[in-house]
C-alpha cells in the first residue's frame, strides 16, 4: 500500500485556510507526475497571494482555477477549464473543502435568519453536489484506467472524492457539541454534506469511486478562531496520511483527521 497521494488532485477553496494548506503540503509530497488544480473565488485577488506564491515555488505543478462554489455558471467553467488540461489520465481526487459558516459564531438561533441557512446550504452543499456531478467523467476515467490488478478496488489514488466535513455534522454527538455553539445553518448544512456523501457512496460504487467524508479536527484558521488546538499544519499532515491508506470498507463513512470513525 502507498503512503502517498498521486495522479490529477482537485482541491476547493485553496486560498487560505486548510485549504492552502492541502495545497502547500500535496506539492511537498507528491510525486513529479501529480498535478494540482486549486480552485478559489479570486485567483488574482489580493487574498491569493499566498496561493500564486505556492505557484511559484513549485512551478508547473499547480494551476490556479477560479471557482465560486455558491454559483453554477463558475462551477460549470471551472469544470470545463480543468477539463481542457487534464488529459487522459482523469481525475483521481476532489477534495471539497470550501465552505462558509454564517452567522458569525457562536450563531445562536436569534442571529439567525432565513438567508443564513439558504446561504450556508447552497455554498456548504449545492455547490459539493454540483462540482461532483459535473466531475463524474473525468472521475470515472481515472477510475477506469487504474484499475488494480487484486486487493481493494477503491483508493484515492485510482478515483475518490473526500468531503470535508466535521464533527458538529453528527446527529449523533449532538449532545455534546450544541451548546459549543449553535450553527443552525452550518450544522445542518454539513449533516446534508453527509448525506450526499453517503448517496455517492452508493451511487458511484459501481464506478469503484471511493467517497468518504472527513473531519480535520479543530484548526486554527479564520473559521475554527484563535482558540481551536490544532495547526492547518498538523490537520493537513494527518489527512494526508489518512488519505491514501482509505479503501473499500471507509466508503460512505465519516472519519476524522486521525482515521477514526465519528458517527453520523
Ligand atoms: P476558512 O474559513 O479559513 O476558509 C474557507 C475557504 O473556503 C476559503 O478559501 C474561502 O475562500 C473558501 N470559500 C468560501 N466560500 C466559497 C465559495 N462560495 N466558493 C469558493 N470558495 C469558497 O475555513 P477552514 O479552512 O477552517 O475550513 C475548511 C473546511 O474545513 C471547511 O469545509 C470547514 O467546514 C471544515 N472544518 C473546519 C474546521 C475548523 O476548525 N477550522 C472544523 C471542522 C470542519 P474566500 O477567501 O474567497 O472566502
Amino acid at each position: 500500500m502507498s503512503e502517498k497521494l498521486e495522479g490529477n488532485i482537485l482541491v476547493t477553496g485553496t486560498n487560505r485556510g486548510i485549504g492552502l494548506e492541502l495545497v502547500k503540503q500535496l506539492a511537498e509530497s507528491t510525486g513529479e507526475e501529480a498535478h494540482i488544480y486549486a480552485c478559489c473565488r479570486a485567483p488574482e485577488g489580493t487574498r491569493a497571494e499566498a496561493l500564486r506564491d505556492l505557484t511559484t515555488q513549485y512551478p508547473g505543478k499547480i494551476t490556479l482555477i477560479k471557482l465560486d462554489m455558491s454559483d453554477e455558471d463558475s462551477i460549470s467553467a471551472a469544470v470545463q477549464a480543468v477539463s481542457e488540461q487534464i488529459g487522459a489520465g482523469g481525475l483521481n481526487l476532489l477534495i471539497n473543502n470550501a465552505a462558509i459558516n454564517k452567522p458569525d459564531i457562536p450563531a445562536p438561533l436569534s442571529a439567525t435568519g432565513k438567508r443564513d441557512m439558504m446561504d450556508v446550504y447552497e455554498t456548504n452543499v449545492v455547490g459539493p453536489f454540483l462540482i461532483a456531478k459535473m466531475l463524474l467523467p473525468l472521475l470515472q476515467r481515472a477510475a477506469e484506467i487504474n484499475s488494480p490488478a487484486k486487493g481493494d478496488k477503491m483508493s484515492c489514488r485510482r478515483s475518490a472524492i473526500i468531503n470535508i466535513s466535521t464533527l458538529v455534522s453528527s446527529i449523533e454527538k449532538c449532545p455534546e457539541t450544541f451548546d459549543i455553539a449553535q450553527m443552525y445553518p452550518y450544522r445542518t448544512s454539513k449533516t446534508a454534506l453527509n448525506m450526499l456523501t453517503r448517496c455517492q457512496a452508493e451511487d458511484f460504487k459501481r464506478h469503484n469511486i471511493l467517497v468518504t467524508a472527513i473531519h480535520p479536527g479543530w484548526v486554527r484558521t479564520e473559521m475554527g478562531g484563535e482558540q481551536a488546538p490544532l495547526t492547518t499544519h498538523d490537520s493537513v499532515h494527518g489527512m494526508l496520511y489518512v488519505m491514501p491508506f482509505l479503501s473499500n470498507k471507509d466508503c460512505g463513512i465519516l472519519l476524522d483527521w486521525q482515521g477514526n470513525r465519528i458517527p453520523w
